[in-house]
């Protein structure tokens, strides 16, 4: 980067997305989760960028990291192209940050090696500390505003052709996965008219995000001050673990969540349909899936490795364990989603075995990688049947057929016009039009 670009990296600051997308339409499809690009002067993208509508993993594999999974090695199957999977922690965390921080000390080194000029991310709402607001970062001191995990939407991607008209062309991005679809499929068209010269992109796993609405009535529901949380989790021990602004703490093991009295549409449709829960196009996913307690990082690509070796010293990695076995969990979420996918009330456990369960599942549950593998099978699942009854023209065009191949030991098989005959899964070029 030049001393230029850097002086004026340093000199921008923070600028938020209702100052910087210059064309605010809000989206008008029922499978959308505003990942931004219809809110930029081109919405008609849309069509060939979104995760919903025609999605080609494969080739976008192939395009990002030279080559589509290996769906013969259980690994990639299940997390996608990678050369590393680790468990991993800051040796300090830093304050604010959801695990370890692992994710934003990362954008943080890249600034200051001056490897990008700008960092394109989320921070929280001034008025709400749950609500996602997009930001363009160039000062890495202010990546510590950006920690911590909000539940909801955010428009990330409207922000980047304004980062590019900023003259920030060697850009970051951390983003979830439908955001990360969008971002690569733009990525071509903007390096062939040379706005964009370099992209780095650190993805976080995602699952069960839902509007930030939403979300306060889930707090409302687990504590009678919703307003002093400040921090909620879905640990891999069966619990959810929430901090207060006192300082205070609880851990609230899974089957005791109130989960019964949310409202069947709690979750949206497009995060019951997501196929993608471990961010595969992704240079380098940090999450804490397969970390059994602390985090996870799968290294996709040589510039996911670069990137992870800027921690040097700070990140302390290791082996990730996998323990227990995944089927049987499995099996019965898998029951009780086409229950529910159905219309049809959920087999629940008796009161009394409540809590034995709660005791016995970070016990004998699956751990580690298992526990990651259970999770993308069930989410694969989810997608299988939600899609099935709500969208069956759509299947085809939007599940890869990795996905399928995921599902492979369930009786959850492809039914007649369900699966692409395209090679891995897409069909763009013949058949009926998608419906859309
Ligand atoms: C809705 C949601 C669901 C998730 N589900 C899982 C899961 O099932 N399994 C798993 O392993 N990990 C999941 N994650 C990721 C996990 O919460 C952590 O973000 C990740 O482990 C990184 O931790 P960290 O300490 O390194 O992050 P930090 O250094 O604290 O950085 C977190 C980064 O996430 C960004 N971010 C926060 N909220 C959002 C949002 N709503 N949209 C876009 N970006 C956001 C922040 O801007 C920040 O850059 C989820 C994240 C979200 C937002
Ligand atoms: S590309 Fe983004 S904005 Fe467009 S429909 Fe898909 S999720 Fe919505
Ligand atoms: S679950 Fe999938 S669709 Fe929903 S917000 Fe996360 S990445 Fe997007």
């Amino acid at each position: 980067m030049s001393e230029v670009l850097a002086a004026k990296a340093r000199s921008t600051r923070v600028f938020p997305a209702a100052q910087a997308s210059s064309v605010a339409t809000p989206p008008s499809r029922s499978l959308c989760t505003d990942c931004g690009v219809s809110r930029t002067a081109n919405p008609e993208r849309c069509a060939t960028a979104c995760q919903f509508i025609r999605p080609d993993y494969p080739t976008a594999e192939r395009r990002v990291h030279g080559r589509e999974r290996n769906t013969s090695q259980v690994d990639e199957l299940y997390f996608g192209v990678h050369h590393g999977l680790h468990s991993a922690r800051m040796r300090k965390p830093r304050r604010g940050a959801q695990w370890t921080g692992i994710t934003t000390r990362l954008a943080e080194r890249l600034l200051e090696t001056q490897q990008v000029d700008a960092v394109l991310t989320v921070a929280a709402d001034t008025n709400d500390r749950w609500r996602p607001r997009p930001v363009v970062v160039t000062d890495p001191a202010e990546l510590a505003n950006c920690r911590g995990m909000r539940m909801g939407y955010a428009p990330l991607l409207s922000l980047l052709e304004p980062a590019l008209d900023a003259g920030h062309q060697h850009l970051a991005v951390i983003a979830i996965p439908c955001q990360v679809y969008a971002l690569r499929a733009l990525e071509t068209e903007l390096k062939a008219a040379g706005r964009l010269a370099s992209l780095r992109v650190i993805g976080i796993p995602c699952s069960d995000n839902t509007s930030t609405e939403n979300f306060h009535l889930f707090l409302s529901q687990l504590t009678r001050h919703p307003e002093t949380v400040s921090y909620l989790e879905f640990r891999t021990d069966y619990h959810v673990e929430m901090r207060f602004d006192d300082g205070g703490q609880k851990l609230i093991p899974f089957l005791k969540l109130p989960l019964s009295e949310l409202p069947e549409d709690f979750f949206p449709t497009t995060c019951k349909t997501c196929v993608d829960y471990v961010n595969s196009l992704a240079d380098v996913t940090v999450g804490y899936m397969g970390g059994d307690g602390q985090q996870w990082v799968i290294v996709r690509n040589q510039q996911g490795q670069q990137m992870l070796d800027l921690l040097a010293d700070e990140v302390e990695i290791a082996e990730p364990i996998s323990r227990g076995k995944r089927r049987s969990s499995v099996t019965g979420f898998i029951e009780n989603t086409r229950l529910a996918a159905g219309g049809l009330p959920l087999r629940r456990m008796p009161d009394w075995l409540r809590p034995v369960m709660a005791w016995l599942m970070p016990r004998v549950g699956p751990r580690g990688l298992e526990f990651a593998r259970a999770r993308v099978e069930m989410k694969a699942a989810e997608c299988v049947l939600h899609l099935r009854r709500l969208h069956p023209r759509r299947m085809r065009h939007m599940i890869p057929n990795y996905l399928w191949r995921q599902l492979d030991d369930y009786d959850i098989a492809p039914a007649k016009g369900e699966q692409s005959e395209g090679p891995g899964g897409v069909d763009h070029l013949k058949g009926q039009p998608a419906d859309v």
